[in-house]
């Protein structure tokens, strides 16, 4: 797992004070329901006030979503951890980790980090370029390697890097776009939100090798809508 260093102007007070938030963020996840270590420990070491603008930092730990501007949120924390969970369990309930994920709506960068700290390899895809040109400098200044953006209509997924082992959306749509899930290997998972801007569904697919993905609903969620085209 990897422990993001802190710029150096986090080290005096601020970044002392988010860690006690951070450390608050975790016991309120564990409480939440979230079960997978990884995911927890992930979530405590990622600074997530560097996602957002600095008027809203002091806000950064609380476990809610807030604005990225384009009229675009950063995930609320609890919904970052379960997806995330979700994807990383194996059919047999036991816990893996997929080598090539996919992530559609790399929005503030923050989902894409927590999933570049647990797997080896992460392709995210964002239609807004100014949100994408952010959320890469943030990806610099924290020395990951193992990020790949895109600039791109992501209902289309990232088809010269498929299959990926898997897939995670962080914008609802009505269905899950066909290219997109031809892109998810036959022992794939994909985590999404589906349904309207008012009604929305966690669902899981995870594929059974034999050419079948078994669906399941994780609950209700809410997520900015999945737009076609590029902003
Ligand atoms: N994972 C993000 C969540 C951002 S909100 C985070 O952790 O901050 C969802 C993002 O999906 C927005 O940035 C939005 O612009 C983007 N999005 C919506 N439709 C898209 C599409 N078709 N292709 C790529 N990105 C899309």
């Amino acid at each position: 797992m990897t422990v993001y260093p802190l710029p150096a102007a986090d080290l005096k007070g601020e970044g002392m004070t988010s860690q006690r938030a951070r450390d608050r963020l975790a016991a309120s996840l564990r409480e939440g329901g979230i079960a997978d270590p990884r995911v927890i420990d992930v979530i405590r070491n990622t600074p997530r006030h560097h996602f957002i603008d600095q008027a809203l930092h002091s806000r950064a730990y609380e476990n809610t979503a807030l604005p990225i501007g384009h009229g675009q949120t950063i995930s609320q924390p609890w919904v970052v951890a379960r997806m995330t969970e979700a994807l990383l369990e194996r059919v047999d309930g036991s816990r893996g980790v997929p080598q090539k994920v996919l992530e559609i709506g790399t929005g503030s960068g923050y989902q894409a980090v927590v999933l570049a700290a647990l797997v080896p390899e992460l392709f995210t895809v964002e239609r807004i370029e100014e949100l994408l040109r952010q959320a890469r400098r943030r990806f610099r200044q924290l020395g990951l390697t193992n990020v790949r953006t895109r600039h791109d209509d992501g209902k289309l997924g990232w088809a010269d890097e498929a299959p990926f082992d898997a897939i995670m959306l962080t914008a609802a749509g009505d269905t899950i776009p066909s290219r997109i899930l031809d892109q998810l290997s036959p022992t794939g998972v994909l985590v999404a939100p589906v349904g309207s801007p008012s009604q929305q569904t966690l669902i899981r697919m995870r594929g059974d090798g034999q050419g079948d993905f078994i669906q399941e609903e994780l609950g209700p969620v809410s997520f900015v809508p999945l737009l076609g085209g590029i902003g």
